[in-house]
């Protein structure tokens, strides 16, 4: 059998699925494992939020302890907030504008609890604390888009070993999140239908790509698979706006990210890896209805090469549907 180009129906970009150069799932992991480091509980600068100057947190969460999550300002933020809004200017032929914005952090108490480990509990209190903070950072009219992510592991970003979350806010709608929304409004106006539920529509009848679902939530392996493994993860129903989710789907959500990472930490060995969530825009809040809110999570494995850097164009050497069949 020959090498398939796919085009993804959002983005309009093409990848290769490649099953000459494919690996077994089970052949690809071994090739790939990772030896993970735990920094000690020692040194950590998330133990005590007094001494590392994180303290007072802007929000704190409880359960049990005093404290299970904290939204804190990043030490060493990529973009900062002072009370002016950042505008473009020109410099030469190019624009520029300055680094106006929000950088935080949320922080889990626990050292050795990552999102996968988390109680059911503490989990929702992490997405409740983006929600939280997503909200008042929507109040500043400068701010366009606010990003929400994760990194797990050095390969994947992350500097700390103490499991943290990051929310940067920024005065520009990022190229990655312009791209969906563009090609998720192309699809709506041609068909008029949002593009993620034909997807979701097709993928709950095909079911080879499902890696988990509850009542509001679906787990899948993308048809269109850029990085081994990649998962993502939507609300069944159709949600523009992130921040707006009413909570037992969100709960749902969180579940089923969690049973996501639990599946790949266990079935893949503790990958590195990050998640994100694609939603909606802060400003203009009627134009993307069409849209339809979702959370990515990309395993670190692949070395991009000269091909993939030269034409954009990913070859996955792990087929989806064999992905979802060994995650399930
Ligand atoms: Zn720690
Ligand atoms: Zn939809
Ligand atoms: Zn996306």
């Amino acid at each position: 059998m020959n090498s398939e180009l796919r085009q993804d129906l959002v983005s309009g970009d093409w990848i290769v699925i490649a099953p000459s150069r494919a690996k077994r799932p089970d052949q690809f992991i071994k090739l790939h494992k990772i030896k993970r480091i735990k920094t000690p509980v020692k040194g950590c600068p998330f133990e005590d939020l007094q001494k590392s100057g994180h303290h007072p947190p802007i929000l704190k969460f409880k359960n049990s302890h005093d404290w299970e999550a904290v939204v804190v300002e990043n030490k060493y933020p990529a973009f900062t907030h002072i009370n002016v809004c950042a505008s473009p200017e020109k410099r030469g032929p190019y624009s520029v504008m300055e680094g106006i914005g929000h950088h935080n952090l949320v922080i889990t108490r626990d050292h050795y609890k990552n999102f996968p480990k988390l109680s059911k509990q503490n989990a929702d209190l992490v997405f409740k604390a983006f929600v939280d903070y997503y909200k008042i950072l929507a109040n500043d009219y400068c701010l366009a888009y606010v990003s929400i992510f994760h990194n797990w592991g050095l390969k994947a970003g992350a500097s700390i070993y103490h499991p943290h979350y990051q929310i940067i806010a920024l005065p520009i709608v990022p190229p990655d999140v312009e791209h969906s929304l563009e090609g998720s409004n192309n699809y709506y106006k041609k068909n008029k239908k949002c593009v993620h539920c034909v997807m979701l529509e097709w993928e709950l009848k095909e079911k080879k790509r499902i890696v988990y679902e509850n009542k509001s939530a679906v787990v899948l392996a993308p048809f269109v698979m850029r990085e081994p493994f990649e998962l993502r993860i939507f609300p069944k129903k159709h949600f523009s706006y992130f921040e707006d989710t009413p909570s037992a789907v969100m709960r749902d959500i969180v579940f089923a990210l969690q049973k996501a990472l639990q599946k790949m930490e266990k079935r893949l060995h503790d990958p590195d890896y990050n998640f994100f969530i694609h939603t909606s825009p802060l400003r203009d809040k009627n134009k993307y209805k069409h849209y339809h809110w979702h959370i990515e999570i990309l395993p670190k494995f692949n070395i991009s090469a000269g091909f993939e850097q030269g034409t954009g164009i990913e070859i996955t050497t792990v087929d989806p549907d064999e992905a979802a069949k060994f995650l399930r």
